[in-house]
């Protein structure tokens, strides 16, 4: 099946009980629809994609019901990517390219997002349904690894302090990615002896470090030509495989008029009028989907009409609205 995401385990010797859990993900319309949005050079579209991929499998491991927004701040020639994915597998992507940027087709991952040693990745988990009084997560770390899989592995060990692999991959056809996560060795069951839990643990790693080595095989080519089902199989076909009902996935962008208001009040009365007096109208274009919301002088009179705020905190570039 295409535009999905499949979860699995892998079990060890005790049913229930499994030590290695994995997800695989197949964009194909969802990404292409993103990707024809825009006009990126390639090893650009490549690696937002691969950003795509990894934003899905990182928000079907989450328990959480809002929006998971991955960014990547560089410091060369393409200073941001960001994807955006909810829990309901809807998502977004977008990057902004440097006006003088000369982008080769060979370029690698830190020519890219990295030259100078200063990229950032920044995690954010927004809750969405303020009504809770949950405020969004942000976490902010250093760009440390060479491909987006690199950086993702390293912010996962860094942050759920569990052993996570992804392998990434995109074309100008589709997005896709799968993930290895190592769970929690197992405490003993009652009824275990100490040398059969001893047993357990050594089994449990063994089962990691098959899926391990059976997964690093796996090249970028094999995993955007091969479906996820056919792909799961091929590659643990030596374990015990249990494989979850798909999660289908699909490009939206959920940005309105409203919420374009909301970031305009944001923004402030003093700035929306200086654009007005230099403009006659406040041209807002989304940087995800392209479409493009206008405010002349009688629309902005209205907005600050209905609100009180005057002055704001101007909003950070690629900030969804
Ligand atoms: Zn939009």
């Amino acid at each position: 099946m295409s535009d999905a995401l499949y979860k699995f385990l892998l079990d060890g010797e005790v049913p229930e009980r499994s030590p290695v859990r994995g997800e695989i993900v197949s964009l194909d319309s969802t990404w292409r629809q993103m990707r024809q949005l825009h006009d990126y050079p390639e090893p650009v579209m490549r690696t937002l994609g691969e950003l795509v991929a990894a934003s899905a499998l990182l928000t079907a491991n989450l328990k959480f019901s809002g929006a998971l927004i991955m960014q990547i701040h560089g410091d060369g020639p393409v200073p941001l990517l960001v994807v955006e994915c909810n829990a309901d597998m809807t998502m977004r992507a977008t990057a902004s390219i440097a006006p003088d940027a000369k982008i080769s087709a060979d370029v690698t991952f830190a020519e890219l997002m990295n030259t100078g040693g200063k990229g950032r990745f920044a995690i954010t988990l927004d809750p969405k349904d303020r009504s809770q009084g949950q405020q969004p997560y942000q976490g902010i770390v250093p760009l440390e690894g060479d491909s987006v899989a690199a950086v993702l592995g390293n912010y996962m060990l860094r942050s759920e302090q569990l052993d996570t692999q992804l392998w990434l991959a995109a074309d100008s056809h589709r997005a896709t990615g799968m993930l290895l996560q190592r769970l929690p060795l197992p405490g003993g069951a009652e009824h275990q002896s100490p040398s059969a839990v001893a047993l357990e643990i050594e089994s449990a790693l063994e089962t990691w470090q098959r899926g391990l080595a059976f997964a690093n095989t796996l090249e970028k080519d094999e995993l955007l030509k091969t479906d996820p089902e056919t792909l799961m199989r091929r590659l643990f076909w030596e374990e015990t495989l249990r494989i979850f009902e798909p999660m289908r996935c699909s490009f939206l962008c959920g940005c309105s008029r409203e919420r374009v208001a909301a970031m305009l009040i944001t923004l402030g009365r003093g700035e929306v009028e200086e654009t007005l007096a230099e403009e006659g109208t406040v041209h807002v274009k989304c940087d995800f989907c392209n479409r493009s919301y206008d405010f002349d002088s009688v629309d902005c009179a209205q907005l600050f009409a209905t609100s009180n705020t005057a002055d704001g905190v101007r909003p950070a570039p690629g900030t969804p609205h």
